[in-house]
Order: C-alpha cells, then sequence, then structure tokens
C-alpha cells in the first residue's frame, strides 16, 4: 500500500478525537486522511438537554470543526454520510464517494423509538442541536401562545419527559430551572404548569444508586417535577400521550412529549450489511469490526463487551473517548508499524447534572458526590472533554467557569 487513505465518519466524541490524535501521530506523507461530517461543527452532545430547555445557548455548545483541526494534514469535507459499503471499501455520500483503506466509523446514536405509535411523528428528542433548538423553541412558542387564546390551552403548559433515565433526569432539572424564568417572561401562573416525567422501570435511573436516585427525586420535586413511576409511554400524539399503569390506560394532554427513553446506534450501520447486534457492531478487542479489519467502529455505534456482568457497556462520551485514543494509536501501528493496542475501559464513574448548581454522581469506584460539589464535577468533566478534543484553548473558548452554583 502506497499512501493509505483513512476515511473517518463523524466529528462526534469518537470521530474529532480520533481526528485529533492521527493529526499528532502521523505526517502530511503518511496518510490521506479524510473526515467526514453532516454539519461544519461538532457539538458537545452531554450538554444538549441544557440547549433544549434553553438554560444554555446552543452555540455555547458547538464549535468550528475546522478550528480543530488541521487542514495540512486532515482533509474536512461537510457531507452527509448515505451509505457505507463494506465489501467495495466505500463511502457514499449525499455529494459524492469516498474510497478507504481504513475506515473509522463514529457516526453516534439515534433516539430508539421502539416502535411507540406517533413517537417519530410527534415526540420531541435531544440528539443533535437541530433538536434542541427546536424544543427549545417550541416550549417558548407554549408560553407565547398562552395568554393569546380566548380559551387557554393546558396542553401548552403541561410538559412530558418520556424515560427517567440520565438524559430524562438532566433534561428534567434543566427545565424545572427554566419554567419560573418562562413564566415570568410571559405573565404565566406557575400553578399552571406541569413537568411530567414517565417512566416505565417503578426507579427512576434504574440501577444506580438508591441514596442519589433519592436525592434527585427529593431535588426535582421540590422544582415541581411529577414523576409516574411503572408507567409506559404508549402512544403520542400532537396533543397529548397514552400512559399505562399497573394495566390501567389514562391519556395525559400535551403539546410537548419529550423523548428521551433510550438511544440506538445510527441505523447506517445496520444497513451497512455488516453483522451486528441490535444496530450496533461488536468490535474485536483492537475495536475492528471481525469480518472486515480495516473497519474500526467507536463510539455509540460499536457494541463492548463488559466481561465482570455479562453485559454491554453503556453509551457514553466518556468511553467514546477513550475508544478515540486506541483507535487512532491502532491506525499508527497500521500506517506506520507497531504493536495493536487492546482497549480496556477505565471508568472514571458518572456525574448527572440536576439543573443549576445541583447533581450527583459516583466517582473513584464508590465515592458518592451530590449538590454544589457534584454540579461543580459535572462541570470540570464537561470542561476535560473540551481539552482531550481541543486543548487549553477550546476550554478558555467553551467551558464552564460559573462554579458558584
Ligand atoms: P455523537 O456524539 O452522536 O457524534 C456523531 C457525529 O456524527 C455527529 O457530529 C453527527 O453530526 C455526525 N453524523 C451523524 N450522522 C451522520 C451522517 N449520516 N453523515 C455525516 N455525519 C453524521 N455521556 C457521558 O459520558 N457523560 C454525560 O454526561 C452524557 N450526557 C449526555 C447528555 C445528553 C442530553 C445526551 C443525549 C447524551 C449524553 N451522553 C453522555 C451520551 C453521549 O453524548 C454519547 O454517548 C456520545 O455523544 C457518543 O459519541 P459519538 O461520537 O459516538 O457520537
Ligand atoms: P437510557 O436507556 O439510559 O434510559 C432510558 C429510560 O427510559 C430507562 O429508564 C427506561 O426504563 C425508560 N423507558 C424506556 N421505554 C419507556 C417507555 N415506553 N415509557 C417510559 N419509560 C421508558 O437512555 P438515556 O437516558 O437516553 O441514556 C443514553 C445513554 O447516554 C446511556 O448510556 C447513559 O448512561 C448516557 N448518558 C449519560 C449521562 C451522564 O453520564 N450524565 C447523561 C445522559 C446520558
Amino acid at each position: 500500500m502506497n499512501k493509505p487513505k483513512i476515511v473517518i465518519l463523524g466529528a462526534g466524541y469518537a470521530g474529532l478525537t480520533t481526528a485529533a490524535r492521527l493529526q499528532k501521530k502521523l505526517n502530511e506523507n503518511d496518510a490521506d486522511i479524510t473526515l467526514v461530517n453532516k454539519d461544519h461543527y461538532h457539538y458537545e452532545a452531554t450538554w444538549l438537554h441544557e440547549n433544549a430547555a434553553g438554560t444554555l445557548h446552543h452555540d455555547r455548545s458547538r464549535f468550528e470543526i475546522k478550528d480543530i483541526i488541521n487542514s495540512a494534514k486532515i482533509n474536512f469535507v461537510k457531507d452527509t454520510v448515505t451509505a457505507i459499503k463494506p465489501d467495495d471499501k466505500k463511502v457514499e455520500l449525499i455529494n459524492g464517494v469516498l474510497d478507504y483503506d481504513y475506515l473509522i466509523v463514529g457516526l453516534g446514536f439515534e433516539a430508539a423509538t421502539f416502535g411507540i405509535p406517533g413517537l417519530y411523528e410527534n415526540a420531541f428528542m435531544i440528539g443533535n442541536i437541530d433538536q434542541a433548538r427546536l424544543l427549545r423553541q417550541h416550549i417558548e412558542y407554549q408560553f407565547a401562545k398562552f395568554n393569546n387564546e380566548t380559551e387557554p390551552a393546558q396542553e401548552r403548559l403541561n410538559i412530558v419527559v418520556g424515560g427517567g433515565g440520565f438524559t430524562g433526569i438532566e433534561f428534567l432539572g434543566e427545565i424545572a430551572d427554566r419554567v419560573p424564568q418562562l413564566c415570568k417572561e410571559y405573565d404565566v401562573d406557575r400553578n399552571k404548569v406541569r413537568i411530567i416525567n414517565v417512566e416505565a422501570m417503578d426507579t427512576i435511573l434504574p440501577g444506580f444508586d438508591p441514596e442519589l436516585i433519592e436525592y434527585a427525586m427529593n431535588s426535582l420535586e421540590a422544582r415541581g417535577v411529577e414523576f409516574k413511576l411503572g408507567a409506559f409511554l404508549k402512544e403520542c400524539r400532537e396533543d397529548g400521550i397514552t400512559i399505562e399503569v399497573n394495566g390501567e390506560k389514562e391519556d395525559i394532554p400535551t403539546n410537548t412529549t419529550v423523548w428521551a427513553a433510550g438511544v440506538k446506534a445510527n441505523s447506517l450501520v445496520e444497513k451497512s450489511g455488516l453483522e451486528h447486534n441490535r444496530g450496533k457492531i461488536e468490535v474485536d478487542k483492537y475495536l475492528r469490526v471481525p469480518s472486515h479489519e480495516e473497519i474500526f467502529v467507536i463510539g455509540d455505534c460499536a457494541l463492548i463487551w463488559n466481561k465482570e456482568i455479562d453485559r454491554p457497556y453503556p453509551p457514553t462520551a466518556q468511553i467514546a473517548m477513550q475508544e478515540a485514543d486506541v483507535c487512532a494509536h491502532n491506525i499508527k501501528a497500521l500506517v506506520k508499524g507497531g504493536e495493536q493496542e487492546e482497549f480496556e475501559f477505565n471508568n472514571m464513574g458518572t456525574v448527572a447534572s440536576l439543573g443549576h448548581g445541583d447533581a450527583i454522581g459516583v466517582v473513584m469506584g464508590d465515592k458518592k458526590l451530590f449538590g454544589w460539589y457534584a454540579s461543580v464535577m459535572k462541570k470540570v468533566i464537561d470542561n476535560r472533554a473540551l481539552y482531550k478534543i481541543g486543548g487549553l484553548g477550546l476550554v478558555l473558548k467553551k467551558g464552564k467557569f460559573n462554579f458558584l452554583g
């Protein structure tokens, strides 16, 4: 092989971190590297709940990809991938076709709607900047419209969040903070607004520490969040949802259903014809596709087994960035020679925000954090992610420093 062609799909945590590492490890003469992303910017997906609620402007969560990559070493193509053709070693884009010697798939996640009627058409998601911005504007419009009607409609002020996992809980924390501001701005009585969480299991954050779950529920309930536990969201309409609790159906009128009840890998992965496990590619210890070792799959598109508990690792930015480090190392080894590295997840813990100045988390194995201290830790983690991609300059430009709560 002369100068190998390396194509990276997606400039999320996985893809952009890989690109940032590769441009330090390889020279212009070592390889032709192309990074493809559908937008000209990278967004911090882990901040999207803030953008969606309107507590943080979306421009704070995104930055230009060209500011991160060295254009002498990496060719950035702003385009949308439409198909991956592993047997032809080609990737189809809306505006062309790329061929590769090594492919890195980091196309991220989509909402999983589990075939629930009406969800895809009527619910709002928190999966990218476009979706977050739409949800923020939709909620504001509901408040703005409320006092402009002769018969004000309660469904405008009922905000339902489907799913009480980390995404749902983090969004609830932000929207609980945002609602009093919206009430003030649009002269709406706070008592008229309902924020309702619908969670299928009998607890929010299933599997997380019970003491921290209790803390989170108390924090959110104190700001007016209602929990419906053991409640399955069964149907979503433009003006309401149907839930089922203990076999009984209940309708809740709402113009705002936020679907935060699970994610799946980008569906292009499943459509590629590569063997998959519920849409994700189970990669080998070097993060390669077993049947096509020139393809690496990282981030939310990859499935890696946690042998300790015999379950896959959950899809997180934390693991995506660690995978990117190993992937970049292994690509360099393939191009310049050297040993490939095996991937091993180093769990740094989990911290979830509950809104302004409040959070919960478990770090350093079993150290529990909550309240202001946890919220500071969450900002440190958010800043660390920026640092890993763009160094100190990016932290100073986009970082979170409002530590006072
Ligand atoms: P993504 O971040 O989804 O990036 C994929 C990239 O591919 C994007 O740039 C996208 O535009 C691009 N792309 C997609 N399709 C195409 C296409 N067809 N053509 C071209 N480009 C395309 N994880 C944590 O570890 N900690 C947290 O605190 C945390 N908080 C979260 C909060 C929220 C609200 C959400 C939704 C998720 C959170 N996560 C968190 C999970 C984390 O965001 C994901 O695991 C992570 O984003 C996965 O990284 P990725 O690079 O695989 O994909
Ligand atoms: P999730 O799968 O973790 O949680 C989804 C929740 O929705 C579950 O509690 C599930 O019981 C519930 N649910 C599913 N179907 C339902 C239905 N029909 N009706 C009602 N409830 C239903 O998904 P997520 O919260 O989007 O998280 C996705 C990934 O991102 C996870 O790996 C998570 O760890 C990660 N994440 C991490 C953080 C953090 O570390 N701070 C924040 C957000 C997301």
